[in-house]
């Protein structure tokens, strides 16, 4: 097992100005398992559903070599609903229905066959949650990535910067890493959020791109511009999934590694805005990945004679 990953396996009900799902699969470990499979990495699922989740997307999982032995099935219990509602211009939504149901009392157990995993990608949960993930690792693995949100921040602060202080990555977005900094600039916001613990940050900016700073060096990428956006609920877990399984891939966790993972993550979560949900993920083979990942070079590369 290269990757285990953390995080809710959920339904979601999506509204965007192009359309309205009822409920359909969702849930950060979802996506960042999704992705980790186009790039054939085998990864494994720590969650809990509900006796109402269909067994029909427990099968997908394992039909795409995801271990689902993580996932615990509470028979009588409700599984994880979201549902959200973008605005027009996609980068903002609401919130209009959050049922944690059977999140409530998760209490992670990891199956000994995940135990030796070499990374873990604890996706947005209770901080007290990933702590506990952690806590139960019989060995540390060689590289801990954190996904959190403002939600958080404000709820459970103190479990937050514990968890933070324990891991090497940490992905953001630009404003929740200047609401846990304080800081406006997004250069001063990742050195102060450096002094909490992860050795390297990346804060995410939607359309515009992403960051990755490690000590004083900082890498940037652009969004691929896109033609069809319709839904980007799970685009950041789809990034998250992206990078850690490029980074298991080339089992190497550098500078210099890190950026080209940045790519891969980001030309992942390019292909998940174009349908609703799971949708474009399930369908999306290596070699498309492959052709997005040669424009997204052309889209950056450029000489410049000064
Ligand atoms: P993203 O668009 O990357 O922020 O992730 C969206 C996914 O996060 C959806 O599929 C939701 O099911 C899931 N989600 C939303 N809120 C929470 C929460 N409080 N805890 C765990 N997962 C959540």
């Amino acid at each position: 097992m290269k990757l285990l990953v953390v995080g809710s396996v959920a339904f979601d009900a999506i509204e965007t100005p192009f359309g309205k799902t009822d409920k359909i699969l969702g849930g950060a470990a979802t996506y960042i398992s999704l992705a980790s499979t186009i790039l054939k990495v085998k990864s494994g699922i720590v969650s809990v559903v509900g006796g109402d989740f269909p067994q029909s997307d427990l099968d997908m999982f394992e039909e795409r070599g995801i271990n689902i032995e993580g996932i615990e099935v509470v028979k009588d219990g409700k599984t994880f609903f979201w549902s959200g509602k973008y605005h027009n211009d996609l980068n903002s939504r609401d919130t209009l229905v959050t049922e944690v149901n059977v999140l409530e009392n998760f209490d992670p157990k990891i199956p000994d066959s995940m135990q030796d995993s070499e990374i873990l990608v604890l996706g947005n949960l209770h901080p007290g949650v990933q702590l506990s993930v952690l806590e139960k690792m019989t060995s540390r693995p060689k590289l801990v990535i954190l996904d959190t949100m403002n939600f958080w921040m404000d709820t459970a602060w103190d479990l937050l910067v514990k968890i933070i202080g324990k891991t090497d990555v940490i992905t953001i977005n630009d404003e929740e890493a200047r609401q846990l900094s304080g800081e406006y600039s997004l250069v001063k916001a990742a050195k102060k959020i450096h002094k909490m613990g992860p050795r390297f940050v990346i804060i995410k900016k939607g359309e515009h791109g992403a960051l990755l700073f490690h000590d004083d060096m900082i890498f940037a990428i652009p969004a691929l511009p896109l033609e069809e956006v319709y839904d980007p609920t799970g685009a950041g877990d789809t990034f998250a999934g992206g990078f850690a399984a490029y980074l298991a891939k080339k089992e190497d966790f550098s500078f210099e590694t890190m950026k080209s993972a940045l790519i891969v993550g980001s030309a992942m979560a390019s292909f998940t805005v174009e349908k609703f949900g799971t949708q474009k993920l399930q369908e999306v083979a290596e070699g498309e990945m492959i052709a997005r990942i040669k424009n997204f070079k052309e889209l950056t590369t450029f000489e410049v004679e000064v």
